[in-house]
């Protein structure tokens, strides 16, 4: 009996990895940070090895193993196995990755977006459990979605279903990694933050983070804000009411298209808490139709940094063969 399965995580710094059980219980977990900047081929067997490392400190065989589940930032095409383009890590360009790690594991994989496993993780395990249509979206180093309609994964034409930091809400805005101007990302994420302090301090603007980054505007980072902002700089606050505003605007577009009966919010921003929620929220019930206001649940990630583990391995368990 095959009852237990393998999650991977490919993060832009580190991959995780987890043995787990049909209820989402890790039976072992591994972590790996040797890859960041790495080719894909050295990426891979950073993969494989914290794999296999699973197996032996479980005690157990390959044989009670269902497949292996991968997570992977960028686009990805699920159906294919395929890294279509990947930001994070250059050069994985319509890499096969599936079929890769299938041949070198000896196992079935499924190959998935980040966003959606962690989505599909809080849907079957966490913050979404009993919800039917349901959406998870990341406030962290970047902004992505996960989407669940139906209590299916939704991941559209190509796979690329859910790339809400990429959607444009300013023409005029900045420049986003994506080559378009103004995305969602330039904004409603940890990068954006880091972006637009840079900017203030570049600017000369009279701010706490000047102290508190040792007057290198390259060295400003998100908990710095924070931090300045719960000391009342108003630099650092109005950053935050920016940053939640047009998270709070991506949501509700998202409110306004899908109309899910629960929201997930995960990513390591939303630990700032009410500095930048609040503008959130505020945003997300001003610029929908009245008649949606508090017709989504929104709440807290329950598997936070587990959510992209525990989801890739429940996803095998989709798989026509498990
Ligand atoms: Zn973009």
């Amino acid at each position: 009996m095959k009852d237990l399965v393998i999650g991977i995580d490919i993060g832009g710094t580190k991959i995780a990895a987890g043995l787990l059980d049909r209820q989402g219980n890790f039976l072992a977990r591994a972590i790996s940070r040797s890859h960041a900047g790495c080719p894909p081929d050295q990426v891979v067997e950073a993969v494989v090895q914290t794999a296999s490392s699973l197996l032996p400190s479980a005690g157990v065989n390959a044989n009670q193993v269902a497949g292996v589940g991968v997570g992977c930032a960028g686009h990805i095409n699920c159906d294919c196995g395929i890294v279509l383009t990947n930001s994070n890590l250059p050069d994985w360009d319509r890499h096969p990755l599936r079929d890769t790690l299938q041949e070198r594991l000896q196992l079935p994989v499924l190959l998935d977006n980040d966003a959606n496993c962690a989505a599909w993780g809080e849907f079957r395990y966490g913050a979404g459990r009993g919800s039917r249509h349901m959406c998870y979206l990341t406030f962290s180093t970047g902004c992505g979605m996960g989407i669940i309609i139906d209590g299916r994964l939704y991941r559209g034409a190509t796979g690329t279903a859910g790339e809400i930091g990429h959607t444009v809400v300013n023409p005029d805005g900045p420049l986003c990694s994506c080559g378009k101007r103004g995305c969602l990302m330039s904004y409603a994420c940890g990068m954006a933050l880091d972006q637009m302090a840079r900017d203030c301090l570049s600017c000369g603007e009279d701010t706490l983070l000047r102290g508190l980054c040792g007057d290198c505007p390259e060295h400003v980072q998100a908990e710095q804000i924070a931090e300045s902002a719960k000391l009342g700089d108003p630099v650092a606050l109005r950053l935050l009411n920016t940053a939640g505003t047009y998270f709070g605007i991506g949501l509700s577009t998202v409110v306004q298209i899908l109309n899910p009966d629960t929201i997930v919010i995960g990513g390591g921003l939303t630990h700032i808490g009410p500095l930048l929620l609040d503008p959130c929220i505020k945003a997300l019930n001003e610029n929908i139709n009245p008649v949606l206001v508090d017709s989504a649940r929104i709440v807290s990630s329950e598997l936070w940094n587990d959510a992209g583990v525990i989801g890739a391995g429940a996803l095998v368990w989709e798989m026509e063969y498990a």
